[in-house]
């Protein structure tokens, strides 16, 4: 994500049918899909009420986390999830304000006890950035796994895949299909399907406007969609009630949005909601 053409982005859900709670009381454990937003700053820049990107959804047995941006970990640690409990990562795409977290991730619940390894899927460049991870704590494994703690040789291995466009992990009923999104340069970059029990999320990553997105977002229950508006847009300027050229939204549904995105230090009321644990 640019710094220099967003403030920031804040996650917009968009189809969520009913109220989260009420629906999470209602539905049987095996049946629930729940979607955590751990974190929805998007950016390379440090923010103190908010943390980074990622998303993590619990399917049956399996927690999935999407993305790993500043502070996921702690995120995890706040809501009583293990973070030695969650061992397989969905990366959108590798710029920083998605991965940051990965070193942590990948050192810190190995210490508090994971014993088997990391999985990590994403873009072409991941398994790259992946190994230049386990060269650079070099020291750090080789102490704490055959010197001093002994800690587990199989929970600091890594497995790490390159995807492309298509289903890239499927078990225990949950699906995960990965799907292209523009991102401007920044190629390959990924969108996220993941499909449960007849439940459906679709995380957009970052990208523009996607016919891709729209066509593998079809049918589902929530979509969770990073948006951002460029600092003192021309198009916010003039009626409310006017629609913004090429676009269904009206200028006064821009500019809440573009309110929202300016906020570095208060926690809008949308943000709160949309903090909460959705459960379908
Ligand atoms: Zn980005």
């Amino acid at each position: 994500m640019k710094r220099t053409s967003i403030l920031f982005g804040f996650l917009f859900l968009i189809g969520l049918r009913a109220n989260a709670h009420s629906q999470e009381a209602a539905a049987s454990s095996e049946s629930k899909l729940k979607v955590i937003l751990l974190g929805t700053a998007g950016g390379p820049t440090a923010n103190a009420q908010r943390l980074g990107i990622g998303t993590l959804v619990l399917a049956g047995t399996e927690k999935l986390l999407f993305d790993c941006g500043r502070s996921i970990t702690t995120g995890m640690v706040r809501l009583g999830i293990n973070p030695a409990d969650v061992t397989k990562v969905f990366v959108t795409h590798l710029h920083s304000d998605h991965v940051v977290s990965l070193p942590e991730l990948y050192l810190f619940p190995w210490a508090q006890g994971r014993s088997v390894p990391l999985q990590v899927w994403g873009p072409e460049g991941t398994r790259a950035m992946m190994r230049h991870l386990q060269e650079a704590f070099e020291f750090d494994i080789h102490i704490r796994r055959d010197v001093d703690e002994k800690f587990s040789s199989e929970g600091i291995k890594v497995i790490a895949t390159d995807i492309h466009q298509g289903v890239v992990y499927d078990a225990n009923g949950v699906k995960v299909t990965a799907f292209y999104v523009d991102h401007g340069p920044v190629k390959p970059a990924f969108g996220y399907r993941v499909d449960y029990q007849g439940h459906s999320v679709v995380m957009s990553g970052d990208t523009k406007p996607s016919d891709n997105l729209v066509k593998y977002s079809q049918g589902i229950d929530v979509l969770i969609h990073e948006v951002a508006r460029p600092k003192d847009d021309p198009a916010l300027i003039g009626p409310p009630d006017e629609l913004l050229p090429g676009s269904r939204q009206t200028r006064g549904q821009a500019k809440i949005i573009a309110d929202h995105c300016r906020s570095r230090t208060r926690v809008p009321e949308s943000e709160t909601k949309a903090r909460t644990v959705l459960t379908r």
